[in-house]
């Protein structure tokens, strides 16, 4: 068909219009509906930081190694711990994690030799305020509490 003739019959537009309307389907709609429908993420995906507990006796598995900060190449993690004059040992007395410098980089929780420090798969990590996202041990060990959205 010759061009003059193709545009008289609008051939290029029905041609066009006819994607549009085939996509117009509500069985083909690709859009995801956030927040009504959290995205899953992929399994390797690393997000919301969290301080594991023991399970059994809740008490945290973090050891004030120290190995998580010293790993981090933004040095955003402060360990805070205190030594037990009767064991001996090193407990934590606070944890501070500046997840508006984070690059989620997983360094850390590699370092980690008790499996105490995970990032997890929550996404939702918004904030008002910079100090918002400085998070201490209270909000680390609570871990993150995704939002429920209803219409
Ligand atoms: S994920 Fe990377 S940048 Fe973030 S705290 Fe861990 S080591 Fe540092
Ligand atoms: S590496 Fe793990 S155990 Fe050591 S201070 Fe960091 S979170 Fe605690």
């Amino acid at each position: 068909m010759n061009t003059v003739l193709r545009k008289l019959l609008f051939v290029d537009l029905i041609k066009g219009l006819k994607v549009t309307f085939r996509n117009q389907d509500p069985k083909e709609l690709i859009t995801e509906q956030y927040p009504l429908q959290r995205p899953e993420v992929a399994e390797r995906f690393r997000g919301a930081p969290r301080l594991n507990n023991n399970p059994e006796t809740n008490e945290t598995l973090c050891i004030s190694c120290d190995l998580c900060a010293l790993a981090c190449p933004e040095h955003l993690i402060v360990v805070n711990s205190e030594r037990n004059p009767h064991t001996r040992r090193k407990e934590l007395t606070d944890f501070t994690y500046d997840l508006s410098r984070c690059m989620f980089c997983g360094l850390c929780e590699d370092a980690c030799p008790t499996d105490a420090l995970e990032l997890t798969q929550d996404f939702e990590m918004a904030n008002y305020s910079r100090e918002g996202l400085v998070w201490n041990r209270e909000t680390l060990e609570k871990g993150p509490e995704p939002n429920v959205y209803r219409r």
